[in-house]
């Protein structure tokens, strides 16, 4: 087995295609050594995907420095603040399977989305971990996800597809998972839904994954130089190794530093504009954010609170840890800064704007220019005419048999904190026209 395993990796590592996608000699050096470290998982491969990206385009590392200069203009337009108006992406979760082990359950999906609401939120429990100076920059992203109630062709869904593969291991390719003709699932409207692949990707004789996880920020976002999306927009999205989606709690291993289900936030970040804390670079390059200090390099794994690679200035600050687009231990991340959250918005307003369009939960999808939010709600529904400002002259809240349990006038609000959990459908209306969505209440 061990030799057969070895023939198969020798056969991979000398193909042209191989080596553009993976660096050899980690390769070569895991072939000989059974036990992988943690410091030798590559916690993202979005790096690896901009080096290829400069090997095959010798403009691109000049366009990548110029638009790291921009993004701190875009970062502090006004209306990227977070005002109070959550955006809510629908996601869907496609899960790839060759063993039962990789065939994760819906509750682990489901402490996956509790996962991401709560640091997206900064209602994570561990916020009062930011260090004292970190504090005042730290801040709420006003977004939220939920698993889509909707498919592409408007049928109820949970926002999970199941897939048996053949392909035991996608650790070989960063795009195989996207297709079905490569034993993977073809992404759901891109526009409209955040589509999140996941799957194996553990060597298999060592069966732990070189890359955890890996996203494609929209294409012209503007830390990004041009040619940085996904190369086929039906290969936009995020990807995850199964053993880290959803927090684990797993306590030894490779994977113990990365048990808090944060490769999604962190991929996520990126799928969203945002580029690592260090810029992938040294003191000189940088996110092009200044509430992030200068890092020299990744925190690999570590909570080491002492680091500080770089001179800031004014003040010199150490490095930020904290924050989930570094690659600290999992355990020591809490925080995305204020900038950073101004530039996601400013990506989801300009480049991601679609997500928002309410496709995912729309009951009536020729009318995806409502939002309704948050769903599932639990003290008020708020609706919003997302493109043509009109008015919302009733709003109707009806039973799956049809019967009105609550209703209100002249009012995009709706009180129901006192109406039982369940599934319900919204009727709005607008003069004479009405719209309907489903919602959930949940308390
Ligand atoms: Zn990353």
């Amino acid at each position: 087995m061990f030799w057969a395993n070895n023939l198969y990796l020798a056969r991979n590592i000398f193909s042209m295609g191989f080596f553009l996608r993976f660096p050899a000699l980690v390769v070569i050096a895991l072939i000989f050594h059974a036990d992988i470290s943690a410091q030798q998982i590559e916690r993202c491969a979005v790096r690896r995907y901009e080096e290829f990206r400069i090997a095959s385009d010798p403009e691109y590392a000049s366009r990548r420095l110029a638009a790291a200069q921009e993004i701190e203009n875009y970062a502090r337009n006004s209306s990227s603040r977070f005002n109070g108006e959550v955006y809510r992406i629908p996601v869907v979760v496609h899960i790839i399977y060759n063993s039962e082990e990789q065939n994760i359950s819906d509750d682990q999906v489901e402490l996956q989305m509790e996962r991401l609401n709560l640091d997206y939120r900064r209602l994570n429990s561990d916020a009062s971990q930011t260090r004292q100076e970190f504090m005042p920059v730290a801040a709420d992203a006003g977004i939220e996800f939920y698993l889509a109630d909707f498919d592409p062709d408007g049928n109820p869904t949970t926002g999970i597809t199941r897939t048996e593969t053949s392909v035991g291991s996608f650790w070989l390719s960063l795009t195989d998972m996207k297709s079905e003709s490569t034993g993977g699932v073809n992404a759901w409207d891109v526009n409209h839904y955040l589509n999140i692949w996941v799957c194996n990707m553990a060597i298999p004789f060592i069966n732990t994954p070189l890359v955890l996880g890996f996203a494609t920020p929209p294409e012209g976002a503007p830390n990004w130089p041009a040619n940085s999306g996904a190369e086929e927009p039906a290969q936009d999205g995020v990807v995850i190794h199964y053993g880290v989606f959803g927090p684990t709690g797993e306590t030894t291993g490779p994977l113990a530093t990365v048990n808090q289900g944060r490769t999604a936030t962190h991929e996520i970040g990126h799928y969203l504009g945002l580029r690592h804390i260090w810029g992938d670079g040294d003191c000189t390059e940088d996110d092009g954010l200044t509430d992030t200090p200068t890092a020299a390099a990744a925190s690999q794994q570590t909570c080491d609170l002492s680091s500080n690679s770089c001179t800031d200035n004014p003040d010199d600050l150490p490095d930020m840890i904290e924050n989930y687009m570094d690659y600290s231990d999992e355990n020591c991340m809490n925080m995305f800064t204020g900038q950073q959250v101004e530039a996601m918005r400013f990506v989801i307003e300009n480049f991601r704007q679609d997500l928002l369009l309410g496709t995912g939960n729309a009951f009536d999808t020729g009318k995806p220019e409502i939002l309704v939010y948050p769903n599932p709600a639990n003290d008020q529904i708020q609706v919003m005419f997302k493109t043509n400002h009109d008015e919302v002259t009733k709003l109707e809240l009806r039973d799956l048999s049809g019967r009105i349990v609550k209703e209100d006038f002249n009012n995009s609000t709706l009180d129901v904190s006192t109406t039982d959990s369940g599934v319900y459908m919204i009727q709005i209306w607008s003069g004479t026209n009405y719209f309907v969505h489903k919602v959930m209440i949940r308390h």
